[in-house]
């Protein structure tokens, strides 16, 4: 399956991406983790992306892209993937689209997590994020067991840069602005399932792995 997650800051897209990718046992591929990844190892891309990320602005294009397109071409997203992230614009659609008809493939379906905005900002002001292995947990909504520590693999949590309330309600803005508009390009395409993202973590999977499965046939 080649899935797309669709859904505001907040929606619990990358939450959801490590159930529904182990589910299917297809990498996960999540823009925001890789750029962050070379934020915090300083690299070239980190340089590159680090100013738009922590205002909160889209990284440009050219170099989301090309980011992209090197993780697509890795061994372990041939035969399907995860996007979390990515597209973020109509141009990025179109970009993907014309990168994987390069080699006859299609996406399979785009999921949208809908979800309101009062809920998001709640959700993003206690997010807490594993360094070790991205699993993202919330302070209420969703806590390991032991304060600061990941369950899954026992790393460090850490709280975002861009989970401060102005840089939220910016990126709050950035989605409405310049990523829904891909709900009405996917539907255009035929590809797009929706969901209900309010509720438990575990009932909000079950939710999506019923929506894809029709997907899996
Ligand atoms: P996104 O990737 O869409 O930005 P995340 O998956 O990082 O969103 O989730 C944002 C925050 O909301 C995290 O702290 C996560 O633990 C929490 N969260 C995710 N799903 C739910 C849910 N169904 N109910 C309550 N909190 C949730
Ligand atoms: P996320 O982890 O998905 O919330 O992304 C965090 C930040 O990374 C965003 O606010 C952007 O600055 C940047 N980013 C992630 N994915 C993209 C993308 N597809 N295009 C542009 N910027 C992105």
């Amino acid at each position: 399956m080649r899935l797309v997650l669709v859904g505001p800051p907040g929606a619990g897209k990358g939450t959801q991406a490590h159930f529904i990718a182990s589910h299917l046992s297809i990498p996960r591929i999540s823009t925001g983790d890789i750029f962050r990844y070379n934020v915090t190892n300083h690299t070239e891309l980190g340089a590159q992306a680090k100013e738009f990320m922590d205002r909160g602005d889209l990284v440009p294009d050219e170099v989301t892209v090309a980011m992209v397109r090197d993780r697509l071409g890795e061994d372990d997203a041939k035969e399907g993937f995860l996007l979390d992230g990515f597209p973020r614009n109509v141009p990025q659609a179109e970009t993907l689209k014309k990168m994987l008809a390069e080699t006859d493939i299609k996406l399979t379906v785009v999921l949208e997590l809908e979800v309101d905005e009062d809920e998001v900002v709640r959700r993003l002001s206690g997010r807490r994020t594993c360094r070790r292995c991205e699993r993202v947990w919330h302070v209420l909504y969703d806590p390991p067991s032991r304060e600061g520590i990941c369950d899954d693999c026992g790393g460090d949590l850490f709280q975002r840069d861009d989970d401060m309330e102005e840089v939220i309600r910016h990126r709050i803005e950035v989605y409405k602005s310049q990523t829904e508009p891909l709900v009405a390009f996917y539907a255009e395409e035929g590809i797009l399932a929706v969901i209900d993202a309010a509720g438990p973590v575990e009932e909000i999977t079950s939710r999506a792995l019923g929506a894809l499965e029709p997907y899996t046939r």
